[in-house]
């Protein structure tokens, strides 16, 4: 398996709920490094931008809104195979479909405020690091 790079997010839920260090927590005890980090309010523009492939769909607008109403903290995340390990760590999109002991399984409050963000390929994840990080953060 190929050493990958891959973008999370904790969302605004949660960071409000003081989640940052168990989250990290499971993904190096899953054998990601965290191989960059920063912690913003995101702008309506710059959840815009991230999500533009979701402009048509009806929650659009709610999810904007969502993302940008708190701190996030966005991480670049470094291993083995590290775009499908966090999609795994992570759970499906709707806590209630998510497997047990996964990150959205324990602590989503909805199917929005799902508590984590992840790359779910090679090309979004190479966009979604650019985005965030510039060449320098990236070293
Ligand atoms: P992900 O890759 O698992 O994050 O899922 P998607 O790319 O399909 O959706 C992006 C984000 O939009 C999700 O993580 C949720 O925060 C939000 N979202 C997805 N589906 C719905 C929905 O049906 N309703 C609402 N309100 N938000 C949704």
């Amino acid at each position: 398996m190929a050493l990958e790079r891959t973008l999370s997010i904790i969302k605004p839920d949660g960071v409000k709920r003081n989640l940052i260090g168990k989250i990290f927590t499971r993904f190096e005890e899953s054998g990601l490094k965290v191989a960059a980090v920063k912690r913003v309010t995101l702008t309506r523009a710059q959840a815009e931008g991230f999500y533009a492939v979701h402009r048509e769909r009806p929650f659009f607008a709610s999810l904007v809104e969502y993302m940008t109403s708190g701190p996030v903290v966005i991480s670049v995340l470094e291993g083995e195979g590290a775009i499908a390990k966090n999609r795994e760590i992570m759970g499906a999109t709707d806590p209630k479909k998510a497997a047990p002991g996964t990150i959205r399984a324990l602590f989503a409050e909805s199917i929005e405020a799902n508590t984590v963000h992840g790359s779910d390929a090679p090309e979004t994840a190479a966009f979604e690091t650019r985005y965030f990080f510039n060449a320098f953060e990236l070293l």
